[in-house]
């Protein structure tokens, strides 16, 4: 019998390389496949949290779930310093000025995944003082259904923004169809 150490197979998968091409020392790629890559696995989330919908997000950050996995785990309670915004709960009118105030003030690129029936549609409660879905003031990216969605729903919608962001053209936030698209939700950018 062999004295060597078995050794196991390690189960950690290193992020694949944009396509491009490569020799020995060298790999060469498109700047916008490596800005891509980048922006794909260092999502830093704002949790617009407000009701039971966050207590999900909480689960989804701890050790279970473990939103880290994901390059996600640097949340940012400061607009300037985030690029996903994760609205979990219902929205009253009264708060939507704030929460339109957090998402203009976020740097672009952004993308924002309206977590729970409550954030995208007021869910049960149709009621005058609740905003029927954060639609009607901003952007949405990815809805997330539920009430509340589990965990691996909302996982699933931050691997849908990690897909957009790696696949989005750099002049995507120049263009004129998304100033326009901006400017239908009355928000005008330079
Ligand atoms: S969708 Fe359901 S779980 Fe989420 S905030 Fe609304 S009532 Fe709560």
């Amino acid at each position: 019998m062999s004295d060597k150490p078995v050794q196991k197979k390690s189960k950690i998968e290193i992020v694949k390389a944009p396509d491009g091409i490569e020799g020995p020392g060298f790999f060469a790629t498109t700047l916008e496949k490596a800005v891509g890559l980048a922006r794909k696995n260092s999502l830093w989330p704002l949790p617009f949290a407000t009701s039971c919908c966050g207590i999900e997000f909480m689960a989804t950050m701890a050790s279970t779930y473990d939103l880290a996995r994901f390059g996600s785990e640097r949340l940012s309670f400061s607009p300037r310093q985030a690029d996903l915004l994760i609205v979990a709960g219902t929205i009253a009118k009264k708060l939507g000025p704030t929460l339109r105030q957090v998402y203009e003030q976020m740097a672009e690129p952004k993308w924002v995944i309206s977590m729970g029936a409550c954030a995208s549609s007021g869910g049960i409660f149709d009621t005058y003082s609740v905003l029927q879905g954060i639609d009607r003031i901003i952007p949405v990216d990815v809805y997330v259904p539920g009430c509340p969605p589990r965990p691996e729903q909302l996982l699933d919608a931050i691997l849908k923004v990690q897909e957009l962001a790696e696949n989005e053209s750099l002049r995507r936030r120049d263009s004129v169809q998304y100033k326009k698209m901006l400017e239908s939700y009355g928000i005008h950018i330079e």
